[in-house]
């Protein structure tokens, strides 16, 4: 199909629910994208943080293509051996107790929810049921994850919305405020990316954490984005000596293929048991391959080397005229700027660099192996366009 087919077949046939860039890309190599005219872009976004080693990256690809060799599908009736493997690795690299494998960022919070509720049902009965959440958070788009979400603008049209859900500012007072005898658990991103990759305090996260040990509130971490190395700590949290009682991941656990994973540690691991959560396609072994895959690569070094070039990126921001503050972690960085976002991210693709934005800022999800020239390559179209 030509460019202008694919357009209109788009615009005529998909729920427009997406106000898509003028781009139509079509395929890569490591952190080179390509459109369907031939044009190369520099990849800092990573189709929001998923595609973390990069387009096409070759163990990556050997290990799926292998798996998909061997089969596709496996139910979640029969026991197999990419998802004991990934599972395995998740337990050794965090102390997680149990996983459980979905298919996204809002399957592993939804996951997360029952999670919760059900450890506090077991444990003290009915009606301790409520989960505060952060203001400015995002956990997803189903039901219950855009209720949790702590964003006015998701809580239109499709009320009524889940019960028990309470909102707190990023402060311990408000935490206080929002908590009642029915809190069961608390639901945060360390780092919230789509609000505009604010890293929250490490005062409020460290007393946060010992709040909720003190009470038998369950700490859930929403790792979703900024977990899998992203930060340069392979779980966000790690970096503020943390202890969550669950984890949730997705975006860039497998490297391009659609998994989520919910991390349950000590006190709710034996908590789901047969028939109380499922899903069809969640843990899929070509997905699970791919999640052994990067998991199995990131290790020490690799933390550090994101810490590196993360390091550098914002160093040489800072400097970019128009630029009013950088935030961030690692490969997960937020730019203020003066100039409209919209219009930033429109000319950085204009020049051959995919960025994404969030919120008001301009949001950078690279890939971990991107190359220092290509670094600096990004560097100089982003002091191009902010400081025009
Ligand atoms: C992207 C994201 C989600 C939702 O993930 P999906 O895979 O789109 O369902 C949830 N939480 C956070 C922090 C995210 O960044």
């Amino acid at each position: 199909m030509k460019r202008e087919e694919i357009i209109s077949a788009d615009r005529e046939h998909i729920a427009s629910t997406y106000a898509r860039a003028d781009v139509v890309l079509d395929h890569g190599e490591g952190a080179t994208l390509y459109d369907k005219s031939g044009k190369a872009y520099i990849d800092c976004g990573t189709g929001i943080g998923v595609n973390c080693f990069g387009i096409c990256d070759p163990v990556w690809k050997e290990a799926v293509t292998s798996q998909i060799d061997k089969i596709q599908h496996i139910s979640n009736l029969y026991y197999s051996e990419p998802q004991a493997r990934l599972a395995s690795l998740l337990c050794e690299k965090t102390g997680a107790k149990r996983v459980f494998f979905a298919n996204s960022g809002a399957e592993a919070n939804e996951c997360a929810i029952k999670t919760a509720r059900k450890y506090s049902y077991d444990k003290y009965g009915e009606g301790r049921y409520e989960i505060i959440t952060l203001k400015d958070s995002f956990h997803g788009r189903t039901m219950a994850t855009i209720t949790a979400t702590g964003q006015d603008e998701f809580h239109k049209y499709f009320m009524p919305f889940l019960d028990g859900i309470k909102y707190a500012d990023p402060n311990m007072l408000s935490i206080r405020r929002a908590r009642t005898a029915r809190t069961c658990a608390i639901m945060i991103e360390v780092i919230q990316g789509e609000s505009g990759v604010n890293v929250l305090a490490e005062d409020f996260l460290k007393e946060l954490d010992r709040y909720c040990k003190a009470n038998d509130i369950l700490l859930i971490c929403d790792e979703v984005q900024c977990g899998n190395g992203r930060t340069g700590y392979l779980y966000a949290y790690e970096a503020f000596g943390m202890h969550p009682d669950i984890v949730t991941t997705a975006k860039a656990l497998a490297g391009g293929l659609p998994l989520g994973a919910c991390m349950m540690f000590d006190k709710c691991a034996g908590t789901l048991t047969p028939g109380d959560h499922g899903t069809t396609f969640g843990g899929n072994p070509v997905a699970c391959a791919g999640a052994i895959s990067i998991m199995s690569r990131i290790d020490r070094d690799m933390l550090l080397e994101i810490q590196g070039k993360g390091a550098y990126f914002m160093e040489n921001i800072r400097r970019i005229k128009n630029v009013t503050s950088v935030s961030g972690m690692g490969l997960m960085i937020g730019i203020q700027t003066t100039k409209p976002v919209g219009k930033v991210v429109a000319a950085c693709a204009e020049k051959g660099l995919i960025v994404l934005s969030a919120h008001t800022k301009v949001r950078l999800l690279p890939p971990f192996n991107i190359r220092k020239d290509e670094i600096d390559e990004a560097l100089k179209i982003l002091n191009e366009v902010i400081s025009a």
